[in-house]
């Protein structure tokens, strides 16, 4: 039986529009749902709305060839890890119409997307997946040329390798600054496991060295867990300068690695600035980002407070207590789904409940968690109350170890179930 699949790029793409969807006579009779973005939101939609109704015509447009998952990504600076591990392919999307092209506009009153190349593919609901994008804006000093010297890795790939390489390359007594922005932005617990891995790597090679985290806020996710892990394996190797004690980072100079704050400037040896955030550029354009840069939604069907018939999961969406994770972005992609599939069928979308877990490494075989889980009220998506927590502050060491391996095994499944 043939493949489904479709895969355009270069010139095939340009006859997307009067192709699309694949196969053929589907195209003109079922309705077309268009995701944009094939990160762990997006692609997991696509999939799920494939697999709730074969019949529905899915494209997916990503400008990517491959994905590169930051989950695991901070092993990757301590050296832990090959960036391969965290590399997946677009290979195994049977059944979806998969564009390698970036989606630049979208006119939400006709229904359609245009692409870079001027190609237009209309669509009965859109789906926007885009993710983060830096905002340079908020930040003064910093931008793309700047990332270049200080740099995010908040978007795994060359950005990670860069980082990785600043920190080899450091002599040993030197200083590592990492900033942390406020809230909310993409992976609350991520800024603390990195800095628990580049100690861990410090520890090991550079055990002169120091880390600063320059905060722009008073209180972080699973903190007592990781502040009692630092003083056990890191002691007094990692600082951490609070938004009260002058840790809101509110310049930063590449010229000569300084990050200044209210209180005073900090001089980096390797500084990593992970700006604010807010969702990507597609959902600024499409119109359905707010004045704090964010989308709001429904939290039934995940459709757009501002545009009807776009839906928006993942990073890009805010909405309630859900924070911005993987295991997130994977849940409501499969509720959007089960949403989108029934309101073109003209069913009642039913009420989902959704689970998040964010695994933290703060070192080699010691993991953390905490779990929640969340569900549609007073039009937010609210945290059930005593259903989530986070790991016991005296776990034995056994259990750090089974957290650990929790957390492989985790990343396994979700990008197994994703990217095939
Ligand atoms: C260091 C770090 C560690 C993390 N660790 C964890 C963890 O342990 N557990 C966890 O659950 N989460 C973790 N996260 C968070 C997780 O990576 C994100 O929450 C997740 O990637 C969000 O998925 P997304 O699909 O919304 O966005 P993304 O993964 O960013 O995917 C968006 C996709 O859309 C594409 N795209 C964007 N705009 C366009 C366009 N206009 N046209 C076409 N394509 C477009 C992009 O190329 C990209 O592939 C971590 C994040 C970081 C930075």
């Amino acid at each position: 039986m043939p493949s489904r699949r479709v895969l355009l790029g270069g010139a095939a793409a340009s006859v997307a529009a009067a192709v699309l969807p694949s196969p053929g006579a589907r195209a003109q009779t079922q309705p077309r749902v268009v995701v944009i973005g094939g990160g762990f939101a997006g692609a997991s939609c696509a999939r799920a709305l494939t697999r709730l109704d074969r019949d529905l015509a899915v494209t997916l447009i990503e400008t990517e060839t491959a994905y590169v998952a930051c989950p695991f990504s901070n092993a990757v600076l301590a050296g832990l890890r090959g960036i391969e591990a965290q590399t997946f392919g677009y290979d195994g999307f049977d059944g979806i119409a998969l564009i390698r092209k970036r989606a630049v506009a979208v006119d939400a009153e006709r229904r359609r997307v245009r692409l870079d190349d001027g190609t237009d593919i209309d669509y009965a609901r859109l789906v926007l997946a885009p993710g983060i994008e830096l905002n340079f804006e908020a930040l003064p000093g910093y931008d793309a040329a700047a990332a270049e010297i200080m740099p995010h890795a908040w978007k795994a790939g060359p950005q990670t390798l860069l980082l990785r390489d600043r920190l080899t390359a450091m002599p040993d007594g030197g200083t590592v600054v990492l900033s942390a922005p406020a809230n909310p932005f993409r992976c609350p617990p991520g800024p603390y496991e990195r800095a628990s891995l580049i100690a861990h790597y410090l520890k090991r090679n550079k055990p002169r060295s120091k880390l600063i985290i320059l905060d722009a806020k008073d209180a972080f996710s699973k903190q007592r867990l990781f502040e009692a892990a630092w003083q056990k394996l890191y002691p007094g190797l990692i600082e951490w300068v609070p938004l009260s004690a002058g840790g809101r980072v509110t310049e930063v100079d590449p010229a000569t690695q300084t990050l200044a704050t209210e209180f005073g400037s900090h001089k980096a040896d390797v500084a990593n600035v992970i700006p604010p955030q807010r969702a990507g550029a597609i959902a600024q354009v499409a119109g359905v980002a707010d004045r704090t840069g964010w989308c709001p939604i429904d939290p039934v069907t995940f459709e757009s407070r501002l545009q009807p018939g776009i839906h928006v999961v993942g990073d890009a969406a805010i909405g309630g207590a859900m924070p911005k994770s993987a295991f997130s972005a994977n849940a409501q992609a499969k509720a959007c789904a089960v949403a989108v599939a029934a309101l073109l069928r003209e069913r009642e979308p039913a009420q989902p409940k959704l689970i998040n877990t964010c695994y933290s490494l703060v070192a080699p075989g010691y993991g953390i968690s905490i779990a929640g889980v969340y569900q549609p009220r007073d039009g937010l998506l609210a945290e059930v109350e005593g259903a989530g927590g986070v790991s016991p502050l005296d776990a034995p060491p056994e259990v750090r170890e089974l957290e650990a391996s929790y957390a492989e095994d985790w990343f396994r499944t979700i990008t197994g179930e994703v990217f095939g």
